[in-house]
């Protein structure tokens, strides 16, 4: 497969957080040599099996995307979050965890297990097409495209607020 791009899974809790701040990510990491170890930092758990996955989508151009889900338990793919609550910015990401642990069994699910005390409820991710096509659409408009970014409740922590026009 030939490709000129290289991301992180992370990418995807960017794009989904705010289309600005996935687009200053992509840029960061066309600069980074491996940012696969940088960015998917190690989880203090660390449970059942860890690999280094990576999938192809097509946004534009090819672009491989790698990643290291938290665990992976036969054909679940398992991602540890301290986040409270909404979950929404994850599930990109485990969408793409799910499709590269295919590469290792047939189907696969991602379970997010939220590590937060009182926090009890986790989510099973199980994708599907469109739910892929949906995502690979995002990044190709985020790496294609002009856009926007959005004031959210992330944007305190944002790595790229004192460069924002939006903040
Ligand atoms: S500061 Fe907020 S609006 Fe600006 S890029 Fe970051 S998340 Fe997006």
């Amino acid at each position: 497969m030939s490709y000129k791009l290289s991301l992180p899974a992370r990418i995807f809790d960017d794009i989904s957080v705010c289309k600005l701040r996935g687009k200053f990510s992509v840029e960061r990491y066309k600069f980074e040599k491996d940012m696969r170890l940088e960015y998917e930092r190690k989880n203090e758990f660390s449970f059942g099996e860890t690999e280094a996955l990576e999938v192809f989508l097509y946004a534009g151009e090819w672009v491989r995307i790698a990643g290291v889900p938290d665990a992976i338990f036969e054909n679940l793919a398992v991602e540890y979050t301290i986040t409270r609550g909404d979950i929404n910015h994850l599930l990109g990401r485990c969408v793409i965890y799910s499709y590269m642990c295919m590469k290792l069994f047939t189907v696969c699910s991602t379970l997010i297990i939220p590590t937060t005390p009182g926090e009890e409820i986790g989510f099973m991710v199980i994708p599907n097409s469109n739910a892929l096509e949906y995502y690979s659409d995002l990044l190709e408009e985020i790496i294609t495209k002009d856009v926007e970014g959005k004031k959210n409740k992330f944007c305190n922590a944002c790595l790229y607020k004192r460069i924002c026009p939006s903040w």
